[in-house]
């Protein structure tokens, strides 16, 4: 039996092992399991690893892609560029990559009209949205509450910059389950038909993100096309070496 899950804190949102067990059905894999591992304290991550010996994969959650970095024997190259793990092959040595670059390239592909973005948070999931932006060309600018150089703050952000910027990433997990009614402070009025909202998150299928955007007259994509991009991407990495 090889045995992968997900890693993260907390996991009630989660459709990943809905969707792991969706595909082992349909592709008839019967000797895989796909479990939730809730933890709460990263620092206890190697006690994990020990008490479930037979773990092969993990898919990192929020709030874990940045700290588990520093747990990890080597990085891929993009995992390296990004700075947040997403995807743990686990052999003798641990090696950590970020498929949510690719899932989520792959899933703005179709909605390819932007040209200036703002990110919303600067955790790991913002990290990856990054990187991916800048592989589609796509100028950014990551919204933070304690902004580093070069990044705004919420209060920075102006009615102009709003309408300059037509794709607005919410990579907060304001709004997830269960804090459906929470949404980023933004002057949403200033958007309109040409602004896409995109929502990283997928539970609600509606974020109060997503619903005021569409409220100013922009498109709305939740993320539920990308998480199942980056399982995907995660499960050709596993296999990559089974
Ligand atoms: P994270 O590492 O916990 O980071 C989230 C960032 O959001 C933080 O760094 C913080 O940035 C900001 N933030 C946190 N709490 C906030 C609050 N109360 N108000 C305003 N900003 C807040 O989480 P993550 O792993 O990046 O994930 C973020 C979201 O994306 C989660 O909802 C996750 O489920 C979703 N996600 C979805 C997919 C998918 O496949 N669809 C993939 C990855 C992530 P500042 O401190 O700079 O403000």
């Amino acid at each position: 039996m090889r045995q992968y899950g997900l890693l993260g804190f907390p996991l009630s949102h989660s459709f990943s092992q809905a969707y792991f067990k969706e595909k082992f059905h349909k592709e008839g894999i019967k000797d895989c399991s796909y479990e939730l591992f809730p933890l709460e304290d990263i620092k206890e991550f190697r006690s994990l690893l020990k008490k479930n010996p037979d773990l092969k994969g993990l898919t990192v959650t929020t709030p874990h892609k940045v700290s588990v970095v520093d747990y990890m024997d080597e990085l891929d190259e993009t995992a390296a560029k990004v700075g947040a793990v997403n995807t743990i092959l686990i052999g003798e040595k641990l090696k950590g990559f970020n498929t949510d670059v690719a899932g989520f390239k792959e899933s703005l592909k179709p909605l390819l009209l932007h040209k200036k973005a703002l990110i919303l948070g600067s955790g790991g999931a913002a990290k990856a949205v990054r990187v991916a932006l800048q592989q589609l060309n796509i100028s950014s600018l990551i919204v933070s509450r304690t902004p580093d150089d070069g990044q705004l703050s919420y209060e920075g952000l102006s009615p102009e910059l709003i309408s300059t910027h037509t794709l607005i990433i919410n990579a907060t997990p304001l709004g997830m389950f269960p804090y459906v009614e929470t949404y980023p402070q933004i002057p949403y009025s200033a958007a309109g038909a040409d602004h896409l909202f995109y929502d990283l998150t997928y539970n609600p299928e509606e974020s109060r993100f997503l619903f005021k955007g569409k409220q100013a007259g922009a498109k709305a994509k939740n993320g539920l096309e990308m998480l199942h991009l980056q399982a995907d991407y995660a499960w050709e990495t596993w296999n990559s070496v089974n």
